[in-house]
């Protein structure tokens, strides 16, 4: 499994950083984000690194992501209601962190047609 030295993200996957896991498989985890936007915020990341969305990310991978979302959503309930699955990729979209990351949102009404969160 590939991690990246000094990746936030890597060492969340490896323990050596706290976090609220709320799903976990051998290729995906996924946590509560630590400054929610959303009455439900979770992050599903890839345990592999992987700079974001354009960064040759293994197909195998992108489907366990996928999966881990519809996990998230219906252990968080909000399967029914409605979420948002967004991936913020370079620095247009103001990615923070680089390592691959889904933020999985809901829990309240969102805009339409917003791409922003609200
Ligand atoms: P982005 O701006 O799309 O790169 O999103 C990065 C997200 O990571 C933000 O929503 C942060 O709040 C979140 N974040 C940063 N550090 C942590 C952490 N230690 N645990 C959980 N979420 C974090």
């Amino acid at each position: 499994m590939s991690a990246k030295e000094d990746c936030l993200f890597c060492k969340i996957v490896a323990g050596d950083i706290p976090s609220t896991k709320v799903y976990e498989d051998d290729r995906v985890l996924a946590f509560r984000d630590v400054a929610p936007m959303m009455p439900v915020h979770v992050l599903v990341i890839p345990k592999a690194h992987y700079e974001n969305i354009a960064d040759g990310v293994a197909d195998e991978d992108l489907v366990a992501c996928m999966r881990a979302v519809d996990e998230v959503a219906q252990a968080e309930g909000v399967k029914g209601s409605g979420f948002r699955v967004l991936t913020n990729t370079g620095d247009d979209a103001c990615q923070s962190v680089h390592h691959l990351h889904f933020h999985v949102l809901g829990g309240a009404q969102m805009n339409d047609g917003d791409p922003s969160v609200r």
